[in-house]
């Protein structure tokens, strides 16, 4: 998960990492307010305060996200401007108001999860602000990168050792190894995988504090750390976060086909073969990924059927279910009862479903469903011929 600038310095501010006092503002009244606080801590600043857009996208500065002003008045026609802004077609829902930095120099410097060479990596130059993949691009040898140990980490010697190995200015080393230090305490006590600052600021009064923030967090440690304050509502799909609710595994895609199985690998196939099918009945294509999992009882399925059905372009809905530790009488049992549930809940099923049962005790699961009688399910035998009737079924309805 990558944070917002303004989140990434929440954590920087945690750890003791230096950051220009701010806040973040959603309006630009708010935005106005924020700097009248600061005016008042700092009377008569010039420039007063910085604005800066709040999108997951570097290059802010370019692309006119990056703003200072010199007094309140100012501080909210900039953020009107700022606000709403398109950043790499990222829009601008808030900006961080802060104290204007006095920059005497900009350095960069990195923690990083170096998958290729395996290791911990610190990346440090003197020529910091520009946009680093162009300088590594273009002069390599001005950015050193230095491996870190995982098991000894980043003292205040190894850290000297990056400023030194970045060439940053001697007078500006003591400051920015502390730094450095603080900043690999965010990386390992947070779970990160990146930790960027760029630029990190040598400021006129000979002080070194990160002015940008980017931090990447290892979703696969969320389980030991607060995260939830972090989600971005205006970055989710509503489908799927409703699915996430329900600790469903579902992606929404843009076809018309539903698509519910048992196992990432079988459902990841059936979007295929369930795609393939529809080349043949205009171009009709899988609505989502859900992968029920092995489990797959009457909750977990009526649960997929509801969230894959309020999907508004589902036109009909392929289950594809290869039984596994889970019977498929089952699963048979777990679509009876799912229609059923969803009926009292008046939500009844009016959309096709094609299901297609094999593995273990596919046999008996056929027949509870064939006993069953529901109108609207229709068993088809193979996968391939099962993503075809389902595919015949969404582009039938989508030219009634
Ligand atoms: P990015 O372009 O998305 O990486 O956004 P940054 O936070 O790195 O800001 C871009 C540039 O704006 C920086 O390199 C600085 O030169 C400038 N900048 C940012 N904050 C301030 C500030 O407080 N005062 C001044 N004078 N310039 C700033
Ligand atoms: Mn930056």
């Amino acid at each position: 998960m990558d944070l917002f600038e303004y989140q990434a310095k929440e954590l920087f501010a945690e750890y003791g990492v230096p950051i220009p006092q701010g806040k973040v503002a959603t309006t630009p009244v708010e935005a106005r307010q924020i700097a009248e606080d600061i005016a008042a801590e700092r009377p008569g600043a010039k420039p007063l305060v910085v604005i800066k857009a709040q999108v997951k996208t570097g290059g802010r500065g370019k692309a006119g996200g990056v703003k200072l002003a010199d007094t309140p008045d100012e501080a909210q026609e900039k953020a009107t401007k700022i606000l709403g802004m398109d950043i790499k077609g990222h829009t601008v829902h808030s900006v961080l108001v802060a104290g204007d930095t006095d920059i005497a120099q900009e350095f960069y410097l990195s923690f990083l999860l170096d998958r290729s060479d395996r290791t911990f990596l610190s990346m440090c130059t003197v020529e910091g602000g520009m946009e680093i993949e162009d300088l590594a691009r273009e002069r390599p040898e001005a950015l050193a990168k230095i491996p870190v140990n995982a098991l000894t980490g980043v003292d205040h010697a190894k850290a000297l050792e990056i400023v030194a190995a970045g060439r940053l200015p001697e007078a500006a080393r003591e400051e920015a190894a502390t730094l450095a230090e603080k900043l690999w305490a965010v990386f390992t006590g947070e779970d990160a995988t990146l930790v960027e600052v760029n630029p990190l600021v040598y400021t006129g009064d000979g002080h070194v504090v990160a002015l940008d923030a980017k931090v990447t967090l290892d979703d696969n440690a969320a389980f030991r750390h607060d995260w939830a304050r972090f989600a971005d509502p205006t970055a989710v799909d509503p489908l799927e976060a409703r699915a996430k609710a329900k600790h469903l595994n579902y992606v929404k895609l843009d076809g018309e086909v539903g698509i519910i199985g048992n196992g990432a690998g079988l459902v990841m196939s059936t979007l295929d073969v369930v795609a393939y099918a529809g080349e043949e009945f205009g171009g009709v294509r899988p609505a989502n990924f859900l992968d029920i999992g092995g489990g797959a009882s009457a909750e977990v399925m009526a649960n997929g059927l509801e969230i894959v059905l309020s999907d508004p372009s589902v036109l009909s809905v392929l289950v594809n279910v290869f039984g596994g530790i889970t019977s498929c009488d089952a699963v048979a049992n777990g679509i009876v009862s799912a229609i059923g549930m969803l009926a009292e809940q008046g939500n009844p099923v009016t959309h096709p479903i094609v299901v297609r049962l094999d593995g273990n005790n596919a046999a008996e699961g056929r027949r509870i469903l064939d006993e069953a009688g529901i109108a609207v399910v229709e068993q088809v035998a193979t996968m391939d011929d099962a993503a075809r009737r389902a595919a015949e079924l969404a582009s039938a309805s989508k030219g009634a």
